[in-house]
């Protein structure tokens, strides 16, 4: 009994006489620090590309202010001392080699395409904060063991091209279709130095990458609104979609008593008003939005007799929205009774599945940045992002900084430079701790 006390003691002093070793490993690096008026600086002279007369920027993927927003890339990878390729989906990767080159890369980046009139900093964030964090690196005098990957995804915005090709999920009708640019898609990636011929090539397959970080605007309210600098994604939520369907009777709008009729667009109403009320009284941050309707024959005398609508659902969970469509289901078979019309529902092809973020990941990026003295707050992500599909073949995790105003997708689009700072010096240590063997130990 007290042997087995004695080695217990033994162990604990051991353990003990571990921590302080651990600890000064852990010591040099909170000296890594990101530079945010730099990277301020490089986000605006990345806005220069494609910069829009009403405010804001249009590089939409293929055009030629995308060519040049990607050369000034490419040009500040070369400067970094990065190996640049263009893989044949038209991503552009930048590498900076390990001392165990034979090691599966640490791969971080984003996109810097944006929607039309959009704003500056949507991908561009991760894209110059990874550059940040190399260049953190280099000015530190360290060298990883893993190399390290700098990914600028091609075609974010309209259909995550570039990292759909990663993970070999592209199908050959998507090359037809006609994009933003007003090239086809194939026509695009060959005007970025692809090759949609050899799109095979591009693929990368679990266990060629040892982890995947996104560093992202918020493009919600929530961080600035709880005052918290740093969120971990929990996942890019799933979002299925139905086009419905309500057939009534068009009849005339002065000789139909009113217990007589089969109005639609009051079928529809109370459709709307039913979506809502399901999404917001079970517990949770699922949204439902009916986004678009149209009623027929729309004129101002007559019943609506057909009216056409969506409805959509996001959440983490797939099951969830299973669960909340079965329940506007049931509201809309009681609608149909009351109001004597059918009301029919057809999925819409462009449904995507939750993707979650790496437990381990998230675990991990969370206690550096408390480490680091920044707080944190786990969300979902609303909105799509490379991400989701590198999740898909890598351990892979999100950093979000806060977006002023919530304002995402336009001029007014907005993230304060010591914001910039904190998400890129919160990537660059998580990197040398997925370096140093963080994901192998947890
Ligand atoms: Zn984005």
């Amino acid at each position: 009994m007290r042997a087995y006390a004695l080695w217990t003691m033994g162990f604990l002093v051991l353990a003990a006489l571990s921590v302080p070793g651990a600890a000064s490993q852990r010591a040099s690096v909170p000296t890594l620090r990101a530079n945010g008026m730099r990277m301020q600086e490089r986000i605006l002279r990345l806005a220069e590309f494609g910069r829009d007369p009403r405010g804001g920027v249009s590089r939409v993927a293929f055009t030629e202010a995308d060519r040049q927003g990607r050369a000034y890339i490419i040009s500040l990878m070369r400067e970094l001392g990065l190996a640049v390729r263009i893989d044949p989906a038209g991503n552009i990767i930048g590498r900076r080699e390990g001392l165990e080159p034979q090691l599966p890369p640490i791969a971080f980046g984003s996109h810097i395409d944006s929607v039309p009139n959009g704003g500056r900093y949507d991908g561009v964030v991760g894209v110059i904060g990874a550059l940040e964090c190399i260049q953190v690196l280099t000015e530190h005098g360290i060298t990883t063991r893993h190399p390290l990957e700098v990914i600028v995804f091609a075609a974010e915005e309209g259909g995550l091209f570039g990292s759909r090709a990663m993970i070999g999920a592209v199908t050959p009708e998507a090359l037809d279709v006609v994009s933003q640019s007003g090239m086809t898609v194939r026509e695009g990636i060959r005007a970025i130095g692809g090759d949609p011929e050899r799109l095979a090539e591009a693929v990368r397959r679990p266990g060629e990458i040892t982890a995947f970080l996104e560093l992202h605007v918020e493009q919600g309210g929530t961080l600035e609104a709880e005052g918290v600098p740093i969120g971990v994604v929990e996942g890019i939520v799933g979002i299925n979609r139905w086009d419905v369907e309500i057939e009534g009777f068009a009849n005339h709008a002065g000789t139909t008593p009113m217990n007589q009729r089969r109005d639609a667009l009051v079928a529809a109403a109370e459709l709307i008003l039913a979506v809502n009320r399901v999404v917001t009284t079970v517990p949770g941050r699922q949204v439902g939005t009916v986004g678009r309707i149209e009623a027929e024959p729309g004129a101002i005398n007559v019943i609506p007799g057909r009216v056409r609508m969506s409805v959509e659902l996001r959440d983490l969970s797939a099951e969830k929205i299973e669960q909340l469509f079965e329940r506007i289901r049931e509201e809309a078979h009681a609608i149909e009774q009351r109001r004597g019309v059918t009301i029919t529902f057809t999925p819409i092809d462009a449904t995507a599945v939750p993707a979650l973020m790496d437990a381990r990941v998230r675990r991990l990026i969370a206690e550096t940045a408390q480490e680091l003295g920044l707080r944190v707050l786990s969300l979902p992500s609303g909105a799509g992002h490379d991400a989701q599909n590198m999740a898909r073949i890598a351990p892979t995790g999100m950093i979000f900084v806060p977006s002023v105003g919530g304002i995402s997708h336009a001029p007014q689009e907005y993230t304060r430079p010591e914001d910039l700072a904190n998400g890129a010096t919160v990537l660059v240590h998580t990197i040398v701790k997925i370096d140093r063997g963080a994901l192998s130990r947890k």
